[in-house]
């Protein structure tokens, strides 16, 4: 599995598992399935409820731990300086992990200076092994960046062929965070999967739409965590490193940006009350 090298030197898969909407009862057998085709990165939340299931298949699959790259992120309600020290503490119990390769702040909402103290100290600790954020919008990202001391290695946002985020990639590679995409299939909205160029790429490489994609944000830098509760599918998203698109593919797709998301503007009030107000169990 190729990495990339964050801006403190850690390294993380270019691909990996996200366990969003993955029921509790369900995590534990689609982790451990993950973990037998291959993905080595795990993508979870405070938020998505199911820590303790990607711990527990974390735990029985015997991998070594310094194999394995876990991702946990802070929800909106912990945010703040003590608090987010404790939710840390929560999810790395119900993780079974003794330190975290990757925390985020989920949400760009509440606190959440506050809570980047604290996880200034995880990180200067070595309890988080790399810190960064997510859904930050480049004005928020910047701000962060100017007025502290680590800058977030990642930045974890929606990223797909409908919402490519070009110009944010631009000014993340100039700060020095490393883009991570959610959502990279689009959830299959907007009909991704029957797309006509999409479709012609992936028949010219005999592969499918969902490996091109996962390919063409790869080939531009980007690292994916697609989710997939079907084991061929997980078996399929993970085998895109045995071709590459041409120049000419790249720039054909480049066209279908449509610039907005496809699910959440983290800048629309109504989103962001709804968001930023949402408790979870953490
Ligand atoms: P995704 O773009 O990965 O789409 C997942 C859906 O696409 C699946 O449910 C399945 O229906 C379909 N699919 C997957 N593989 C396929 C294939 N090979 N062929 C056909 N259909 C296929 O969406 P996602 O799960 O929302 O995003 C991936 C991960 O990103 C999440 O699991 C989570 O870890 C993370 N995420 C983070 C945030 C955030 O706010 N930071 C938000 C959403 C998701």
């Amino acid at each position: 599995m190729p990495k990339v090298t964050l801006n403190n030197g850690i390294q993380i898969p270019v691909l990996g598992f996200g366990v969003y909407t993955i029921a509790p009862e369900h995590t534990e057998q689609v982790v451990t399935e993950a973990l037998a085709v291959g993905y080595r990165l795990i993508d979870t939340a405070a938020a998505y409820e199911n820590e303790e299931a990607v711990g527990r298949a974390i735990a029985k699959s015997g991998i070594p731990r310094d194999e394995l790259f876990v991702t946990t992120k802070l929800w909106v309600q912990d945010a703040g300086d003590d608090s987010a020290k404790r939710a840390f503490e929560r999810s790395l119990r119900r993780l079974g992990l003794d330190y975290l390769d990757l925390y985020l702040i989920h949400q760009p909402f509440g606190d959440y200076y506050g809570a980047w103290r604290a996880m200034q100290n995880l990180n200067r600790q070595g309890a988080a092994r790399a810190i960064g954020v997510s859904n930050f919008y480049p004005d928020r990202l910047v701000d962060l960046i100017d007025h502290n001391e680590i800058t977030p290695a990642v930045n974890q946002i929606e990223t797909h062929p409908y919402f490519q985020r070009g110009a944010e990639q631009d000014l993340m590679r100039n700060r020095g965070v490393q883009l991570g995409s959610w959502g990279p299939l689009a959830h299959g909205r907007d009909d991704l999967f029957t797309h006509r160029i999409l479709n012609e790429i992936a028949t010219a490489h005999g592969k499918s739409v969902a490996q091109v994609v996962l390919r063409w944000l790869i080939q531009r830098g980007i690292v994916v965590i697609p989710k997939s509760v079907r084991p061929e599918r997980m078996a399929e998203n993970v085998d895109v490193f045995d071709f590459r698109l041409t120049e000419d593919e790249m720039n054909r797709i480049a066209p279908l940006d449509t610039g907005s998301s496809s699910v959440f503007d983290h800048r629309d009030p109504q989103s962001v009350s709804w968001l930023g107000n949402h408790r979870f169990n953490t």
